[in-house]
């Protein structure tokens, strides 16, 4: 007598082997028999006919520690056929919190998600609050960014020695708690501030508990290579695991930089260094309108700012030092650019500006300026999307055998406060995008290596061995859908609608997702080593 039987499925077992039938036999949390079940009673029974089985997709690059206590439920990602999502990404965290670091993080907080109170200290704490009830299972990554402000605030310098030992007594508590990583995020506040010596006493902790570090490196576009060279060379000399994190080039990286630096990865698991790769499945990415403007301009109040933004000589000095950030601002690339949320100029959003300056006949520049500040004290919360990369970029890179494929996004609901932080289609949409456009319309990858890429592949990175698989023994995740009913409808612009077509979703051995329909039961956990 099983607990849940699903009968005369296509089983997609996320080895990326190709499909075969068969039933799936569910004890307790863990799949007890994949085969011929014919006979076999069970207390539920779920028609799998003309449908795939396949173990529960996992997230490997998500940020939904972000917002998984205000959508326990994880709705959006129940709704993808998402079981286990990998937090803390980019070196961005809310744990460990000291003293020092408290009223940054309770902004941190609040500014996604103001009715979480921060209740925790440690990364343990957190990890236990999270795990007081959740849709899907969580697995931590603590931050370098977190870890670095606990130890010594914002301070513009390098740690002193005994600011680097309060750091490494914090990386080893958060691991010991159960953290599954380290993550770095380079590009960002604080992790920016980080030089070599500090990421080697980082990556050593990390290397002696046998845990694996994800990189958003320091910069994809001028200097992409000596970043990931940074990346390859401090974690080989310490032997920590490598995760490259959504590893793309730029623009304004060199001609030929990402076969540099495939090269380089490549060469570096040749001599015997453990490193992967991870991408999100667009070539589209967001941005906020605001980090084209250099640092000087930022400063003082928002009248000060504003006025700067509608001085003409001044605007004149921004033009002349905007090559940074996305080079298209500076190669005036207009139509790569679309407005995508503004509170003051809500009538073009969606269109590009290119299409802003043809409307008001003025140049591009003049628009972005003008869209800051006009927007006044929300001029740091105009989003736009860039086209990052080509689409051929993408389905080279997806379909690299070191390549996981995850989101960059945010479990979220399509309705209330939190829909309200999704400007992109990767939260709600990233799942069946890989299978609806690479694997059925471009035909750039078989479904079974897209599963693979997105369930036992991720899962042997962050060592949760006994997930993404459906085998005998293993935990109970699995996601059942007709493949040309399950698809995205999430756009660029309406990002917040939810996945259509996952017929059924268990999680640890209960359903999460019924006949299309989430159940909100809570089987997930936090999964700690
Ligand atoms: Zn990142």
């Amino acid at each position: 007598m099983f607990d849940i039987l699903i009968r005369n499925g296509r089983i997609v077992d996320g080895t990326g082997n190709p499909w075969f039938p068969a039933d799936v036999g569910i004890e307790h949390d863990r799949i007890t028999v994949v085969g011929n079940l014919s006979n076999a009673e069970a207390a539920m029974t779920i028609d799998a006919q003309d449908a795939i089985v396949c173990p529960g997709f996992i997230d490997c690059h998500s940020h939904s520690d972000q917002t998984i206590l205000a959508n326990r439920e994880a709705t959006s990602s129940v709704y993808q056929g998402v079981t286990t999502e990998i937090v803390g990404n980019c070196g961005l965290g809310f744990a460990p919190v000291t003293k020092i670091s408290r009223s940054v993080t309770e902004k941190m907080v609040h500014s996604l998600t103001p009715e979480v109170p921060v209740s925790w200290s440690s990364c343990g704490d957190l990890l236990d609050r999270i795990d007081e009830g959740i849709a899907i299972n969580i697995g931590y990554l603590v931050a370098h960014g977190a870890i670095r402000r606990a130890a010594m605030g914002s301070a513009d310098r390098a740690p002193n020695l005994a600011e680097i030992a309060t750091m490494e007594r914090l990386l080893a508590e958060s691991l010991d708690a159960g953290a599954l990583g380290l993550s770095f995020g380079l590009e960002f506040m604080p992790g920016r501030l980080a030089g070599r010596d500090e990421l080697l006493h980082m990556c050593q902790m990390a290397a002696e508990r046998g845990k694996p570090t994800a990189w958003h490196v320091r910069d994809r576009t001028r200097d992409f290579e000596a970043s990931v060279n940074e990346a390859l060379s401090v974690t080989r000399e310490t032997g920590a695991a490598l995760q490259l994190s959504h590893l793309s080039a730029k623009p304004g990286s060199a001609p030929r930089a990402w076969n540099r630096v495939m090269e380089a990865v490549r060469l570096a698991r040749a001599q015997g260094q453990d490193v992967q790769c991870d991408m999100i499945p667009y070539n589209v990415g967001p941005g906020l309108l605001a980090a084209i403007l250099p640092v000087w301009a930022t400063q003082g109040t928002v009248d000060e700012v504003q006025a700067r933004l509608r001085d003409p000589a001044t605007r004149e000095r921004l033009v002349a030092q905007s090559d940074r950030y996305w080079m298209m601002f500076s190669r005036r690339e207009w139509d790569k650019i679309t407005l995508t949320a503004s509170q003051a100029h809500v009538n073009w959003v969606g269109m590009t500006l290119r299409e802003i300056g043809q409307a008001t006949g003025e140049d591009p520049f003049d628009c972005v300026y003008d869209i800051l500040a006009d927007e006044g004290e929300g001029y740091e919360q105009v989003w736009v999307n860039g086209v990052l990369f080509t689409e051929g970029d993408i389905i080279e890179w997806l379909a690299d055998p070191l390549f996981s494929i995850a989101s960059d996004g945010f479990t979220s609901k399509d309705h209330g406060p939190l829909s309200k932080i999704i400007n992109h289609p990767n939260s709600f949409g990233w799942t069946p995008r890989v299978l609806g456009a690479y694997v059925h319309e471009l035909r750039t990858m078989s479904l079974e290596e897209a599963i693979r890429k997105m369930t036992s592949m991720p899962a042997t990175r962050f060592g949760l061995l006994d997930r993404g698989l459906l085998r005998p023994g293993m935990m109970a995740d699995v996601a059942v859908f007709n493949e040309e009913a399950f698809r995205t409808r999430a756009t660029y612009l309406k990002p917040q609608i939810y996945a259509e077509g996952m017929q059924t979703v268990i999680v640890n051995g209960q359903v999460a997702l019924q006949d299309g329909a989430p159940t909100d039961t809570l089987a997930g956990r936090v999964i700690r080593p």
